[in-house]
């Protein structure tokens, strides 16, 4: 049985509670200790949960909206109520503030429920008097899910969301990295849900993999990294499933001559150190110009320094660890590349802090260059580059000199003039004078390489259905 933290975390298949012969240990980031064991998933038991999700799916796909949405809003409540009991599993695994940890989950719950709104059964095409053109929305299936691990909850949500909103069943797997607060939402599910509905199996990449490759599963809902999103899309090729992917990011942030410095300071900090800064669309790059550049830098500085850093637990704590020993490895690789680039100035942080657990001070790179790792790769954690520009068509030309296109901002006191530069910047979102978040109604996905497809809103929705069109003459 697998163990530890005062539960025992089981998968969910069918509605039941389920071990595995096999378990792997989770760490804690803050400790680097193994603190609980986590059941792994057999491909025979990846099998019977295709199978249970195949069984629910007719009974599932027959209900109407309202009735859909009634059920995921009993999970949703579900969910509220373990709130207090999940959230400190979560800080464990995870690393983040516990504060943060039950606000993503308090997200959770508001998105199951405002992702649940539009009824898609039907459209009007055309009427001509002759013929009538209509599209249907029919539910595909399975869906098989699969999150990664610096926001499990949340990033669940959105895809269970749409998922059974549209008449879909699942299976859910979490990151072998966080697996165990998304095995508590599946005891969420087996209370609330019927049986099938929605299956939790944890396991590691190969379990992702069987799920890619899996002829019972017609749909894979992916976030993750762009190496693994390509695997995904070429195993996901053998069955023709419909795929999507909500891929990484390297977000710029262009700051015009207009913006109010003092003001937005605090934001684009937010914005880049959250979690970490280990989100998809964390501020990764900042372009500033000439005569705002010091009072930026000296802003950020001042508040990367005073920032108070620890494990989730302790108080006030405002930003956890990274989330992996791999994470931890990688920002401190790119760190020493930064350090090796004449100029660069590190104003802020620039190393690890001496106690146990993956912590990287929050650092404020200045004068960064468009050569260095930094500013190339995803840093994906908390170390930020600023960069100094001529004019505003050398900071869109660096802002979209990048494989990826997740999200970025423009940051302006002229709000109709950043509307303007936003639409020339290569990324799915762009926000005017704010940066991070996602709301129900906005679709979400990349350009280029960040991704194929988009989740929330009305295209999320339907990503989640296949649409037929039918032509009927008019009599
Ligand atoms: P990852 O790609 O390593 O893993 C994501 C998930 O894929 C995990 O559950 C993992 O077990 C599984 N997996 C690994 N190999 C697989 C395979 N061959 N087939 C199928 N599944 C496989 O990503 P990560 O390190 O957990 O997450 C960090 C990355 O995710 C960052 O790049 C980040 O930007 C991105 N991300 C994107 C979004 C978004 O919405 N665009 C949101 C959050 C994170």
């Amino acid at each position: 049985m697998a163990q530890g933290n005062g539960y025992s975390y089981t998968h969910t298949i069918d509605g039941q509670s389920e071990a595995s012969e096999r378990g792997f240990g989770v760490i804690n980031p803050a400790t680097a200790e193994v603190f609980a064991q986590c059941p792994d998933a057999s491909r025979e038991q990846l099998d019977r949960a295709v199978a249970a999700a195949r069984r629910a799916f007719p009974s599932w796909a027959a209900k109407s909206f309202a009735e859909r949405r009634e059920a995921i809003a009993a999970f949703a409540h579900g969910l509220a109520k373990r709130i207090d009991e999940i959230g400190p599993v979560l800080t464990r695994e995870q690393g983040k503030p516990v504060g943060q940890a039950k606000w993503e989950i308090g997200g959770a719950v508001h998105e199951l429920e405002a992702m649940c709104t539009e009824e898609l059964t039907s459209e009007l095409v055309r009427n001509d008097g002759k013929h009538r053109v209509e599209l249907v929305y029919h539910p595909i299936g399975v869906v098989g899910a699969i999150a990664p691990w610096n926001f499990p909850i949340i990033l669940a949500a959105h895809k269970i969301a749409h998922g059974l909103y549209a008449g879909n069943t699942m299976v859910l797997k979490p990151s072998p990295y966080t697996p165990l607060a998304t095995l508590l939402m599946g005891e969420v599910a087996r209370d609330t849900l019927p049986r099938g509905v929605l299956n939790v199996l944890a396991g590691g990449n190969d379990l992702g993999q069987w799920m890619t490759e899996h002829p019972g599963i017609d749909r894979i809902s992916f976030t993750g990294s762009v190496p693994t999103g390509k695997k995904v899309m070429a195993s996901s090729s053998g069955t023709l499933k419909r795929v999507t992917l909500e891929l990484g990011g390297n977000d710029p942030a262009v700051i015009l001559e207009d913006a109010d410095i003092a003001a937005i300071t605090p934001n684009i900090f937010r914005g880049a150190f959250l979690n970490a800064g280990q989100i998809c669309m964390a501020v990764k790059r900042v372009y500033a110009p000439e005569k705002l550049y010091e009072p930026l830098v000296e802003g950020l500085t001042k508040l990367a320094l005073s920032h108070r850093v620890g494990d989730g637990f302790e108080d006030n704590v405002e930003m956890g660890p990274l989330q992996n020993k791999m994470q931890f490895d990688k920002v401190n690789g790119i760190l020493e590349d930064t350090k090796r680039h004449k100029g660069a100035r590190i104003t802020a942080g620039g190393h690890t802090l001496n106690r146990p657990g993956y912590f990287i001070a929050p650092t404020i790179v200045a004068d960064a260059n468009d050569e260095m790792r930094l500013v190339r790769e995803e840093q994906f954690g908390p170390v930020l580059p600023v960069l100094k520009y001529k004019d505003v068509e050398d900071a869109i030309r660096r802002a979209n000199d990048t494989r990826f296109g997740l999200c970025a901002s423009v940051w302006t006191s002229d709000f109709e003039r950043g509307a303007e530069v936003a639409k020339r910047i290569e990324a799915g979102t762009v926000w005017v004078n704010h940066h991070v978040g996602s709301e129900a109604d906005m679709p979400f996905g990349g350009f280029k390489e960040s991704g194929v497809g988009r989740e929330l809103g009305h295209m999320g929705l339907v990503s989640y259905m296949e649409v037929q069109a039918i032509k009927v003459p008019v009599a």
